[in-house]
Parts: C-alpha cells; sequence; structure tokens
C-alpha cells in the first residue's frame, strides 16, 4: 500500500502537480476496498459516508491520475461512465460482464492472449494495451 502511495507521489511530482491530502485519501480508499472493480460513483457513496467532503471533480480527476500513474486500470466498457480496477498484485485478465444485471466474470487464457500477440506480429502492429471483454448474460439472467 505505501509502495502506491509512494509510485503515485512520484507521479504526481514528475507532472509538476501537488500530492493533496484529498488525492491521498482517494487513493487510501480505493486500496483499502475490497471489490474488484469500482465506478467514480461507488468513490463518492464512500467518501459521502465518511463525512468526506472530496468534490465530485476531484474524484474524477484523481481517477484519472491513478491511471496515467499505471495504478489504476479502466475496465468494463458496457456502460458510458468508467469502472477500474487497481493494477498491482492483480494479474493480467479479461472480463465477462453480464449486462442485465452487471456481473463480472474474471477469466485469464493463455491461449487468447498468445493469439492476439501473433495477429498484432503478424501485421506489424506495436501492442500498447488489449481490451478482451465479452458483453452478455449470465447464468441467472439469461
Ligand atoms: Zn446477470
Ligand atoms: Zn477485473
Amino acid at each position: 500500500m505505501n509502495d502506491t502511495i509512494n509510485l503515485f507521489q512520484k507521479y504526481l511530482r514528475s507532472k509538476k502537480l501537488k500530492c493533496t491530502p484529498e488525492r491521498e485519501e482517494i487513493l487510501a480508499l480505493i486500496l483499502s476496498m475490497s471489490g474488484a472493480h469500482f465506478e467514480a460513483d461507488d468513490i463518492l457513496t464512500t467518501l459521502r459516508k465518511k463525512k468526506s467532503k472530496i468534490a465530485k471533480g476531484t474524484i474524477y480527476r484523481t481517477l484519472k491520475h491513478l491511471v496515467d500513474a499505471g495504478i489504476l486500470r479502466s475496465v468494463i466498457f458496457v456502460d458510458r461512465h468508467a469502472h477500474y480496477e487497481v493494477v498491482a498484485g492483480h494479474k493480467r485478465h479479461s472480463h465477462l460482464v453480464c449486462i442485465k444485471c452487471g456481473k463480472i466474470i474474471e477469466f485469464f487464457d493463455s491461449k487468447i492472449y498468445s493469439a492476439l500477440a501473433a495477429i498484432a506480429k503478424k501485421n506489424g502492429f506495436t501492442e500498447s494495451g488489449r481490451k478482451v471483454e465479452v458483453t452478455g448474460f449470465c447464468r441467472r439472467c439469461k
């Protein structure tokens, strides 16, 4: 956890941004949450419960910085709003997303990833990122 906060402070300094108590509070909260995937609104709700007055805009901007710093990645693209998950300690995986109840199933299949790498290579394409997401209906919703 401290490593991640250090990483964030370093990133902010490199961007000439201030490491404000608000930014640190948001990061500490994210790291303390056990849920793998969350939205900006989840952060807002939790902060409000804790009587924190951090503005919504600050939360959105901080989440963007955390993605840029490589601490979070945005996942789940079915909705218009972004969902995030913590990168550290979470090995690369992809998602099955139920478009009815929002259930997210994580999967990892190295065959898919090597197939994608091969496709990129064949096309002389240098990968900078990869998003594998399957949408549909979960067992309970179908
Ligand atoms: Zn479902
Ligand atoms: Zn995930």
